[in-house]
């Protein structure tokens, strides 16, 4: 069932103003739309921050692209709107925005492992990462129509993130979910790198999804880890991450001659 235009506005203005107030945007950045019927798409418009969105301010595209209603602009991202409702029928709600952790992780080409916390397994599964594409180009579109077929939630390289859902409030929480993780992952590299679930917890998660009646489409952790930068192959079944040994913390007194050593350097080359 599609959502009338005057709810699909205001989920629109109630989301944009959460986006940037996360901080999953920055400046005029990210867009967010909702399928109006099978031709037409609500959508947020071109060099507006989202926090000061209003009601009056998304506007009607059509599948084509082209402005329906409205005075303002269309983003220069609707395509990737535009691909995600072609290649989801299923969904109603798309959000992209520019997640800053998760970003650092593709312009770095660390793994974003999204199979290490039990509710991300659950909700998320592996979260496969588009190649880099121009922003606005035709690329960048092509580069995660596939994967946005398979995974409610992508990561673009060097770019950001596209999540869908059929709320808005499933597609916020999906990005939510991702940037939470991204913050994790990055405390657990500080602290000596993130260990692995075993087979058999991965299968007990995996089989959760079906008890709490979770919908979302997702690659399975077990099966697909997430494709590395550049590529949208599929490596072979394994744990995303080997178990790695705990960390060796030195004690306070070798830490206290660490430092004076470090202070000596740095004095003798002043
Ligand atoms: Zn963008």
């Amino acid at each position: 069932m599609f959502p009338n235009e005057l709810q699909a506005r205001k989920d629109i203005v109630y989301y944009s103003h959460k986006t940037q107030a996360h901080g999953f945007v920055s400046a005029t950045d990210g867009n967010l739309s909702v399928r109006l019927d099978d031709e037409h798409i609500l959508i947020t418009p071109s060099s507006l921050r989202k926090e000061d969105m209003t009601m009056d301010d998304p506007i009607v595209i059509n599948m084509k692209g082209e402005l329906v209603s409205g005075t303002k602009k269309p983003s220069t991202e609707y395509k990737v709107h535009l691909e995600a409702y072609k290649q989801r029928p299923d969904i109603r709600a798309v959000i992209h925005a520019h997640p800053p952790r998760v970003i650092a992780f593709s312009i770095t080409n660390t793994p974003f492992n999204t199979c290490i916390l039990p509710e991300v397994v659950v909700n998320l599964g592996s979260v496969p990462i588009a190649p880099y594409a121009t922003p606005s180009s035709d690329e960048l579109p092509a580069s995660m129509g596939d994967l946005i077929r398979q995974s409610d939630s992508v990561i673009l390289a060097r770019h950001g993130s596209v999540t869908v859902g059929v709320t808005m409030d499933e597609a916020f929480k999906k990005l939510e979910k991702l940037e939470h993780n991204a913050e994790i992952l990055i405390w657990a590299h500080l602290l000596g790198g993130p260990t692995a679930f075993s087979d058999n917890q991965l299968a007990d998660l995996n089989n959760l999804r079906s008890f709490y009646g979770v919908t979302s489409k997702s690659m399975s952790c077990s099966i697909a880890p997430s494709p590395r930068v550049g590529s949208t192959k599929q490596e072979p079944a394994q744990p995303p991450y080997k178990e790695v040994e705990a960390p060796t913390y030195r004690s306070n007194n070798d830490l206290d001659a660490l430092v004076s050593e470090i202070v000596a350097r740095v004095k003798k080359q002043l």
